[in-house]
């Protein structure tokens, strides 16, 4: 049986890969700070550590791991992210979890670790035009990203990368663009658009307002969690490719319009109101030449799909938690 090390366990991605993992037949060991908030985790072990400590890190990788998945970092969403507050701990704690299970993934003699990167790491004046924001993976270079969470992200693409050329590890990278689901997180200041938008719409009453950050024309787009898994386990599996590669989709859509469409799916009309926050580049959408090449694949749920399943878990969250203030 096939045997696999899922960091960053506790979760949203962690926790629905481990469960695509078990799926597919895999023992798997699960680690993080914490437990999953939402659903039990499916891992076979789940162990409670902080993997900036080197001897938690040493102790987990006492067995051969056929594959290792590095997806523990402090991140959050753009109010965490770009609000600066949070940018040595960003920084200081992911490159920490970076550099201990790079080093002792290969020390430990793992045969394939993944390293999930960030589309934080483009460079900023790529993303200024929102109708036409670039980021196509040789346009990491020269670089310049607009956060420290991506330079932290693109510094320890590097590394894994040199640790292949110099100590033949073999690693998979990844740049995420915005993943999201249900199990993620909906509340706490973490949270990202998707999530926090549908978590407005379900909270608002018909005919009332949601708060949108800025003018609402900033764009992105947005990839459903399942489609992010196959994207992981495609480049996993590939015999030839180890990326950097974009794993995002590229329906590239408005804030104003994500928030359409989060109405649309719960059947209310509400109006946006504008309001200061932060907000990160004003375009960016995924580039999917490279993915579609090399597995004749890329991500292809509407966005609208995705959407409607997230918004009807974040409502019952909401009834949940209204739920147990009542009783
Ligand atoms: P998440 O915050 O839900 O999961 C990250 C997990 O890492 C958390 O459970 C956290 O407790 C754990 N962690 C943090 N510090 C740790 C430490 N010192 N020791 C052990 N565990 C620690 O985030 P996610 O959305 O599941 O993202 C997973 C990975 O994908 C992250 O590396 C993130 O940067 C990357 N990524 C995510 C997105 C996205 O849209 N979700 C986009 C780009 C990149």
């Amino acid at each position: 049986m096939k045997k696999a090390l899922v960091c960053g366990a506790g979760g949203f991605i962690g926790g629905h890969l481990i469960k695509k993992l078990k799926r597919e037949g895999f023992w798997v060991r699960g680690v993080d700070l914490k437990h999953n908030e939402y659903s039990e985790t499916a891992a076979d072990e789940f162990i409670i550590g902080d993997l900036r400590e080197q001897k938690v890190c040493i102790d987990i990788l006492d067995c051969p791991f056929d594959e290792v998945y590095q997806l523990a970092a402090d991140m959050g969403g753009a109010g965490y992210i770009f609000s600066g507050e949070h940018d040595a701990d960003v920084m200081h704690n992911s490159a920490t979890i970076n550099l201990n299970m790079v080093h002792y993934g290969h020390k430990a003699g793992i045969k394939k670790i993944f390293y999930s990167s960030s589309a934080c790491i483009y460079p900023e004046h790529n993303q200024m035009d929102p109708d036409n924001p670039k980021c196509s993976e040789e346009s990491a270079y020269p670089a310049d990203p607009d956060s420290e969470y991506g330079w932290e992200k693109l510094f320890s693409e590097r590394m894994y990368l040199a640790y292949h050329r110099n100590h033949n590890l073999d690693v998979r990278i990844a740049r995420f663009h915005n993943i999201f689901g249900p199990e993620g997180t909906w509340t706490g200041g973490k949270e990202k658009a998707p999530a926090a938008i549908c978590r407005k719409v379900a909270q608002a009453q018909e005919g009332g307002e949601i708060e949108i950050w800025g003018d609402g024309k900033q764009t992105r787009s947005f990839l459903y969690i399942d489609e992010c898994l196959e994207g992981v386990r495609r480049l996993m599996d590939s015999t030839t490719f180890r990326g950097p590669v974009n794993i995002g989709s590229d329906e590239m859509v408005t804030i104003n319009k994500l928030a359409e469409i989060a109405m649309e799916v719960a059947d209310k009309k509400l109006s946006l109101n504008h309001i200061e926050g932060p907000l990160g580049v004003r375009g960016r959408n995924s580039d999917n030449a490279l993915i579609r090449k090399e597995f004749g694949w890329a991500p292809s749920i509407p966005l609208k799909d995705g959407i409607a399943k997230t918004y009807n878990w974040i409502s019952e969250q909401l009834k949940a938690a209204k739920n147990d203030s009542d009783s």
